[in-house]
This record gives C-alpha cells, structure tokens and sequence, in this order.
C-alpha cells in the first residue's frame, strides 16, 4: 500500500498525459494485483482517461469544454475562475486504473491525463497503489 505524489508545473490549459509517472508508481510499488487511484487534489484541474494517439482528440476536447463551459457574467465567485471550477467538477478529480500482472490494464488507445483549467500553476497528483505483491 503505497502512496505517491508528483509535481507538475502547469504553463496553459491543456491535458498532460501522466501516464509515464502512474506507470513508474506501480512499479516502484511492486503490486502486481490490484488498484492504482490517481487523484487531483485541486479545484480547478481534474484527472481523466482519453485518447494518447492523436493530439487532436486533446484539441477538440478542449474546444468542446470551452464551449460548454464559458467564462459568464452572472458568476458571483470572486476569484473570476469559475469556468475552469465547471469544467474541473464535468472532468472530475480521480480515475481508478486496474493492475494486473504488475501492469496498467489500459487500452491500446488510452492515456491517463492531468487536466489543468487554470493555469499558469504548479500542480501536484497522487497515485495510491492497492494491492498485492
Ligand atoms: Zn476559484
């Protein structure tokens, strides 16, 4: 049971594939059966699971969130962020990945990304293994 943070400094919106970094926590943790849950602990950033091969999938969906989500007038929170807290809460903060073998079970065409709304800032993530040895 091990639990593992990363830092990520985020320059602009954009999703940051951190599955290189999720991969590395499985391995140092040495669980070859079980649960890796890579969690956000931020407000306006979230965690998801999306396509890793063609970039313009990343494009489009942060076209469609900017659509979705736009900055409004009627907003009364103070900081002014709250299109990025939206499209934070639509993504969500976590995603549970399986481990099998010592290894992510993820598809041919999936990535595990960090997603920042706000940027620029210096983010951090964990990843919680579960499991057994
Ligand atoms: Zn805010």
């Amino acid at each position: 049971m091990s639990l593992y943070e990363y830092k990520l400094d985020a320059s602009k919106q954009d999703f940051y594939n951190i599955t290189p970094q999720v991969r590395e926590a499985v391995s140092k943790s040495d669980v070859t059966d079980g649960i890796a849950v890579v969690y956000c602990p931020h407000t306006t950033a979230g965690i998801t699971i999306n396509e890793n091969a063609d970039p313009d999938v990343v494009r489009d969906l942060l076209f469609a969130l900017d659509q979705s989500f736009p900055d409004r007038p009627e907003f009364s929170h103070s900081e002014g962020n709250s299109a990025a807290h939206l499209k934070a809460s639509a993504i969500g903060s976590s995603v549970t990945v399986i481990i099998e073998g010592g290894k992510l079970v993820l598809g041919t065409w999936q990535g595990i990304y960090f997603c920042e709304f706000d940027p620029p800032r210096s983010r951090k993530f964990y990843v919680k293994i579960i499991g057994k040895e």
